[in-house]
């Protein structure tokens, strides 16, 4: 199985950079996912096997599903420390930046600091187009997960051996989580030659299945069955499917971060439907909506976020934002539908 995926150069220069700093953040996404999280985790249960001292830091909250993932609690959320993270970044020799390819992502403030930190950058990232000021840019979107591509990185430096039981779980879980539990993007046999080899750690993987997918409140179930049956809205002939959620939904179904999660999926459950859009006001900001996108096979969402909807990502989940009122979100959910129907494939 041929897991390398670094060339020789590569390879060598992130070692030697490694070797050589001392100052390490790493750092991922706003609204961090499971591969954000599972990849800063990784990577810095690899740091510190090499003697170093590395500090996380993401934009904001993460969902209640995630906090199970070890050392979770040494990760510096910016909204809450923002001094903290600015004098890492400002003092930093390296940054990794991980699940993302745009400093953008990472919202206006720690955008700016990233730019502005004297620290050589490196991305491991999945996402196309990559645009970000590094030393090295290892940027694959041909893989399912940053996680997976870190695992490849590891493996190559030769960190497999010495991995531990909590980096192997924290890899697994981003390959897991950005895979949909492997239902897509997951037909390399080298997946599963990964896996067997995370497994070799000692981890429970059926009980990180659960303490993802079936650890939420009994509101967002209901929040679920609320949407499918009163805010779905199917079309047939266009093959697609959009809900709204209004703040008031929001209010009124408790919701909490992460509750929101995955329901831009079942739709695709639907015979023949291939886009699914969810739209979701913000609970702070008057006139922003946040968009998700999942479609299937060669129906790229990745487009429809950049076309319609400020966003972008990958070709069957994507995301973007509208600054509009949730109605005018409608609006244009229906126009990207339109066009989508319209396409051929
Ligand atoms: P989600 O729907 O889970 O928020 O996002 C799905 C995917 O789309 C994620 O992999 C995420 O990285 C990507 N994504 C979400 N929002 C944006 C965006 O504004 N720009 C880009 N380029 N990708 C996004
Ligand atoms: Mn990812």
């Amino acid at each position: 199985m041929h897991i390398e995926i670094l060339k020789d150069e590569e390879a060598a220069l992130l070692k030697s950079l490694i070797e050589q700093s001392e100052k390490i953040v790493v750092c991922s996404h706003q609204n961090p996912d499971g591969d954000a999280l599972g990849s800063c985790l990784g990577l810095a249960e690899y740091l510190k096997r090499q003697g170093k001292e590395p500090l996380i830091a993401v934009p904001d909250a993460y969902p209640d599903f995630l906090q199970w993932l070890p050392d979770s609690q040494t990760i510096v959320r910016f909204d809450k420390h923002k001094e903290t993270v600015e004098n890492a970044l400002a003092n930093a020799e390296l940054v990794f930046c991980l699940d993302f390819n745009r400093a953008e992502r990472l919202g206006n403030d720690i955008c700016q600091m990233l730019k502005a930190s004297p620290a050589k950058k490196v991305m491991i990232d999945h996402h196309p187009d990559p645009d970000l000021d590094t030393v090295l840019s290892i940027s694959h979107p041909e893989m399912s997960s940053t996680c997976e591509l870190l695992f490849r990185v590891e493996w190559q430096l030769g960190g497999f051996e010495k991995m531990t039981k909590k980096g192997a779980v924290s890899i697994y879980c981003g390959m897991m989580t950005d895979t949909g539990g492997f239902t897509f993007n997951s037909s390399k046999p080298e997946i599963f030659f990964i896996i067997s080899q995370l497994l070799t750690k000692g981890f429970d993987k059926d009980k990180v299945y659960r303490n993802v997918f079936h650890n939420y409140s009994d509101w967002r179930m209901r929040l679920m069955g609320y949407v499918l049956y009163q805010k779905m809205r199917v079309f047939h002939d266009w093959h697609a499917t959009y809900f709204a959620i209004s703040r008031q939904d929001i209010k009124r179904f408790h919701f909490i971060k992460g509750d929101a999660e995955g329901l831009v999926n079942l739709p695709l459950q639907i015979k023949g439907i291939s886009l699914s859009i969810s739209l979701r006001e913000d609970t702070e900001h008057e006139n922003l909506v946040w968009v998700s996108l999942r479609s299937v096979d060669n129906v790229a969402c990745n487009e429809i976020a950049e076309r319609f909807f400020n966003g972008g990502g990958h070709r069957n989940a994507s995301g973007g934002r509208l600054y509009c009122s949730l109605e005018e979100a409608e609006k244009t959910a229906m126009e990207a539908i339109k066009w989508h129907a319209e396409k051929q494939y």
